[in-house]
């Protein structure tokens, strides 16, 4: 059965005429979902029962069974769910000086193969649907309310290409930052692409403050399609005239995400490359220290070597940060996220 958290206020209000209700109603409900954020129809004590029946026939609150919740010596948690299909996805909460973090699933499995990731070893099952991203949250925002904490930021960077499910993932971030939903502000929710470019384009136009973080990883196409076969369909010139326009549509600043693989793309001249290539833009460059995939065979730069490589690109003006690992003593990281569980029945 649908989750009703896949209903924006916009949709639900929609949603209330088409059932012969009054539009407020649609109000009241989101406060339910996601003020008090009740697990039953039942609780909303002030929508008829007869409305509270329909709804019921209708929908199920929570998509989620949690099956497993792993705690890091740094506190970052993982948590296994159980969709109602029986898909196994993982979500992890992440702890940051600024506040807590959640990494969103936006796909079961995916489909570009890239090839250091864990998340593409599983092919596409499907794509989530938006209330099945809202739910992962929601259960993050219950878990911290024991605690009195808010969830301050969330990354779609769990397993999944989020541009490949990209109406779902629009109609998600709708929700989590309607003032009347979660109300994470849209600067708060960034979005990680393998370079979708027709999405990147659309992306800068839906005029909401989003950040977009894009997974570049090489500075040339050689290397960047033999990492990730995304770019041969949308090369890096294509890919840098996309941004351009991304830019001027958003004014916002651009993430580029660069994971370090030893040897592979970690040289002087490789982040000599990646200056000149993005130089002039408006965006930073986050180094990824790589989490080791057995599968693949790539190794992690060590720490002396990433800062050497953060000091080339800072050298030549281009900004840098260099990402730390969290949770990687339970393979929570980004880009280890994969149910590699059974299915338990
Ligand atoms: N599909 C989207 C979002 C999910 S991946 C994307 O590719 O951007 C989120 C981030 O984790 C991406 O930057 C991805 O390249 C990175 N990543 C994948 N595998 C990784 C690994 N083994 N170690 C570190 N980062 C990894
Ligand atoms: Fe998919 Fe992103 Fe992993 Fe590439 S890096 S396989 S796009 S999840």
């Amino acid at each position: 059965m649908e989750t009703i958290y896949s209903y924006s206020l916009e949709s639900l209000e929609n949603l209330m005429l088409e059932m012969g209700e009054k539009k407020f109603r649609a109000k009241q409900i989101f406060m339910w979902l996601y003020r008090k954020r009740v697990t039953s129809f039942e609780e909303m004590t002030d929508i008829k029962v007869e409305l509270q029946n329909k709804l019921k026939e209708r929908f199920v609150i929570d998509p989620l069974t949690v099956r497993e919740k792993q705690v890091s010596k740094d506190g970052t948690t993982k948590l296994l769910f159980e969709l109602q299909d029986g898909s196994l996805i993982e979500t992890v909460m992440m702890i940051y000086e600024f506040g807590k973090s959640v990494c969103v699933t936006s796909q079961v499995g995916c489909n570009m193969g890239c090839t250091f990731c864990a998340s593409g070893l599983l092919k596409k099952k499907r794509d989530l649907s938006s209330g099945e991203m809202v739910a992962q949250i929601v259960y993050i925002q219950r878990m911290l309310d024991e605690v009195n904490e808010r969830v301050a930021n969330v990354v779609i960077m769990g397993t999944g290409e989020p541009f490949d499910n990209y109406d779902n993932v629009m109609e998600f971030l709708k929700t989590i930052n309607d003032d009347l939903g979660i109300a994470i502000g849209a600067r708060h929710l960034t979005v990680s692409t393998s370079g979708i470019v027709p999405r990147i384009i659309d992306f800068g136009k839906c005029g909401i403050q989003y950040n977009l973080a894009i997974s570049l990883h090489a500075p040339n196409d050689e290397l960047r399609n033999e990492l990730m076969p995304i770019n041969k369909a949308y090369p890096l010139k294509t890919l840098m005239a996309a941004l351009r326009e991304y830019s001027e549509n958003s004014n916002r600043r651009i993430t580029f995400e660069y994971i370090l693989l030893k040897g592979k793309n970690d040289s002087p001249a490789h982040a000599e490359e990646l200056a000149k290539l993005i130089r002039g833009m408006n965006a930073y460059v986050n180094l990824i220290p790589y989490n080791v995939v057995d599968e693949h065979g790539y190794k992690q730069v060590d720490r002396n070597g990433a800062m050497a490589f953060y000091n080339e690109l800072m050298n030549r003006g281009i900004r840098a940060t260099l990402r730390k690992e969290h949770g990687s003593d339970i393979d929570a990281a980004c880009g280890q996220l994969r149910a590699k569980h059974a299915r338990k029945e």
